[in-house]
């Protein structure tokens, strides 16, 4: 069962979009863009800048003030995040003033995880659990790093962070296209994430993490007709590439808000976003009481046909969700789909964002 938590943090540390100037809806609280940057990251520049009163005029305060004539800080674009194809979040629950954090996937890549983690400064000593969607590279593809980072910040007075992983690990996975078989490059394997210092554990179990505030959920039933994986989904078995369409090592988590409900986060949503979505509500809420609030991550629409996206938007709102943290594979006509049918509920995930729930 799971513990209802007082509020929950998603730290945007890689996704595939970015946008520090869009004011986000009042549906959430969100923290990171270009100002936010500039007041907490910003660099001491002295009293040699400015000192004129150039600023009266201009200044739509109302003409300089003492203190204004100066400026105080000098913002970096060093300082913002970049983007990348994948996803990582930092998820910390928020319970009685103690909080718990968890690392949701792990990044493209070793180098943007890292150079991204360098700009926000997250607290990685925190990060108790390492959770991996499903073995695909632009969600594995930083776990060396992420690790490495994460039990370089505990030291050795900390236990190591858990790594939480599907069995079914893939030699390779690709897919059919006109040309022949593309292959990804191959998922760190489990030795190697020992290798780094962290504690594997496999399971393809529903099971619960850190005080029971986050669930891990095992296999996504398949129950929609029209969210049917990838089509030309490959994976090399014994040297030979065999039809891997369904992807059934994908899992989520799932956390309870209290007084809000169910948030669900899911990586690429190859089940289905749908899919997840109702195996949510049927693993935080075997009773039904509590409803889904939030879903959060890669729904898997960006290269949907028209009608896939309009069934799924509908479904979703059918669901009662209220809020739809939507990035990394979600496409732009998904998200133009949400805004226009449940006007102010979308949340565009940027890369940098601190959302709160
Ligand atoms: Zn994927
Ligand atoms: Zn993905």
């Amino acid at each position: 069962m799971l513990v209802p938590l007082d509020s929950v943090e998603i730290l945007a540390i890689v996704d595939n979009e970015v946008d520090p100037m869009s004011t986000q809806p009042p549906c959430i609280t969100a923290t990171g863009r270009l100002g936010d940057v500039a007041l907490t990251k910003g660099r001491q520049v002295g009293q040699e800048r400015g000192g004129g009163t150039g600023l009266e005029g201009l200044d739509p305060i109302g003409g300089v003030k003492p203190g204004f004539e100066k400026s105080v800080k000098e913002v970096a674009m060093e300082q913002l995040c970049c983007g990348a194809h994948g996803l990582s979040l930092m998820l910390t629950a928020i319970k009685a003033g103690a909080s718990q954090a968890l690392l949701f996937d792990t990044a493209p890549t070793e180098s943007i995880f890292e150079a991204n983690t360098r700009r926000l400064q997250p607290s990685l000593k925190d990060v108790k659990h390492i959770h991996l969607s499903h073995w695909h590279r632009d969600h594995s593809g930083g776990m060396l790093s992420a690790v490495r980072m994460i039990q370089d910040a505990k030291g050795s007075s900390l236990p190591p962070v858990t790594v939480d992983l599907h069995p079914a690990r893939p030699d390779y996975r690709g897919f059919v296209t006109p040309l022949g078989v593309v292959s990804l490059e191959a998922d760190p394997s489990f030795q190697e994430i020992e290798d780094v210092g962290g504690k594997v554990v496999k399971t393809n179990e529903a099971h619960e993490v850190l005080d029971s505030h986050f669930l891990v959920s095992g296999e996504i039933p398949r129950v929609t007709v029209y969210e049917d994986g990838i089509r030309g989904g490959l994976r090399l078995e014994n040297g030979a590439w065999v039809s891997d369409q369904w992807i059934m090592d994908e899992r989520f988590i799932v956390c309870h808000v209290k007084d809000k409900g169910l948030v669900l986060f899911t990586g690429c949503s190859h089940a289905g976003v749908v899919n997840a979505a109702k195996h949510a509500i049927t693993l935080g809420s075997p009773d039904g009481s509590i409803p889904l609030y939030a879903v959060v991550g890669g729904y898997h629409l960006a290269d949907a046909e028209p009608e896939k996206i309009a069934t799924t938007v509908s479904d979703l709102k059918a669901l009662g969700v209220k809020v739809l943290i939507a990035g990394h594979c979600t496409g732009w006509r998904a998200k133009f789909e949400i805004e226009k049918e449940m006007p102010g509920s979308l949340v565009p995930s940027f890369v940098g964002i601190k959302t709160v729930i």
